[in-house]
């Protein structure tokens, strides 16, 4: 970088940030403003509101079984327009943009259509249009594969668009504008008084948006917290830009002063429950249930074995997404002729909710509020799982609220 590049920043604008020409114009204003602040800005961009929907359907319509490598021609195209128009927008305005397709930066990624991972991004050819006076909006989403044909990330993926090129151009940050202004402690429509966080690291927003917090897509914190890009969340409804950090800032947890135990409450209602009941107890058992389930590509979460009460027979009992529960039961069926059991039993109607904070590697107890919480509540926890940062169980759905509301309450999550 020579001497006299300007500090960069990626601000990047979901779907609803730009539904439509008046809300692009809008993004191009907040743009403007950052480059006037003294910043070489590149926009990442993604479809309008409903459109890539709309696209995904249209392939559904022409055939449901349709080659992969169209899915991503179509599925990508709406941010094509979103950048085209923003651009449109900010030259109308007197900043000086041009639009780029993912293959023309390019976005190198693997040959997974439908949810490709970013292998390289070679960011010269921005770079030097910088150095010109003219800012970058890239179509978000999108990549080119090894055999040239164009990728799409995953749903959701523009997130990831944005933190891979913050990296690649090594911004001093990521702004997600979005339509909420923050990262909260948990679901505000569950809870009114959850409250904005400041700042979140980069593990506790992993486990956050795996768990169910949509508002990143979980492999741009993976990417943050890899390249340790510093990303905010913020809303571009209320007119700030980023450098006041209005939002919640995604970092470094020793960049975060204030100590809590317990950062949020996530809860997923994508799970599903399958026990085997009186399955042998003994060596390999396991193994030959959860082998074919991994080799048939289903993530398999919570897992507990009972202990066996005359020394022969266990219940084993684990959870998957709700896509793949069916195909589990299927797999399952194939592949357990060989291993005696009584039945299969199942249950959909569960919910996930975890309690996420960096807290717990230093502070005991935080499992036992969990339990204690929900015990009087008269909630009956089914399963659980842990890991340093997380604490997770297993409920039935219709006690989501409740459970929730109460450990939000139990941790002093409780905004005024
Ligand atoms: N437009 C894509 C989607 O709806 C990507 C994104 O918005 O992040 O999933
Ligand atoms: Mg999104």
């Amino acid at each position: 970088m020579s001497a006299a590049a300007k500090p960069r920043l990626v601000m990047k604008f979901g779907g609803t940030s730009v539904a439509g020409v008046e809300r692009i114009r809008n993004v191009a204003a907040l743009v403007k403003r950052e480059v006037e602040n003294g910043y070489d800005v590149a926009v990442v961009v993604s479809a309008m509101s409903g459109e890539t929907n709309k696209l995904v359907a249209l392939t559904r319509e022409m055939s449901p079984l349709h080659d992969a490598r169209e899915y991503d021609a179509i599925a990508s195209s709406g941010e094509n327009v979103t950048a085209g128009l923003t651009a449109i927008a900010l030259d109308t305005i007197g900043v000086p943009a041009r639009s780029w397709a993912g293959w023309q930066i390019p976005i190198k990624t693997d040959g997974v259509h439908g949810s490709a991972s970013i292998l390289d991004i070679d960011p010269k050819g921005i770079e030097d249009r910088f150095a010109q006076g003219t800012m970058a909006v890239v179509a978000g989403f999108q990549g080119i594969s090894p055999e040239g044909r164009i990728t799409t990330l995953g749903r959701g993926g523009s997130d990831t668009s944005a933190v891979a090129l913050a990296a690649a151009l090594k911004a001093e940050r990521c702004d997600i504008y979005t339509d909420v202004d923050g990262v909260y402690t948990t679901d505000p429509r569950i809870v009114e008084k959850a409250r904005k966080l400041d700042k979140i690291s980069y593990e506790e927003m992993l486990e956050m948006a795996s768990l169910g917090a949509k508002v990143l897509q979980t492999r741009s914190v993976e990417m943050a917290m890899i390249h340790r890009v510093k990303t905010q969340v913020l809303s571009s409804f209320d007119g700030q830009v980023g450098a006041d950090l209005p939002g919640t800032l995604v970092c470094d947890e020793d960049e975060i002063m204030e100590k809590r135990l317990v950062s949020g409450i996530a809860y997923s209602r994508d799970e599903a429950k399958i026990t085997l009941v009186k399955v042998p107890d003994r060596p390999g058992v396991a193994a030959a249930i959860f082998s074919p389930l991994a080799d048939a590509g289903i993530n398999v979460d919570m897992i507990v074995q009972n202990v066996s009460d005359d020394g022969k027979t266990t219940d084993m009992t684990f959870t998957t997404g709700k896509a793949d529960f069916e195909r589990a039961l299927k797999v399952l069926e194939d592949n357990l002729h060989d291993i005696r059991h009584e039945r299969v039993s199942t249950d959909t109607n569960v919910v996930k909710v975890s309690v996420i904070g960096v807290g717990m590697r230093t502070h005991a107890g935080v499992a036992q509020t969990m339990f204690k919480t929900l015990a009087e509540k008269g909630i009956n926890i089914q399963v659980i799982s842990t890991s340093e940062i997380k604490v997770s169980v297993l409920i039935a759905a219709e006690y989501t609220e409740l459970a929730v509301r109460a450990l939000h309450t139990a941790y002093g999550l409780d905004g005024p």
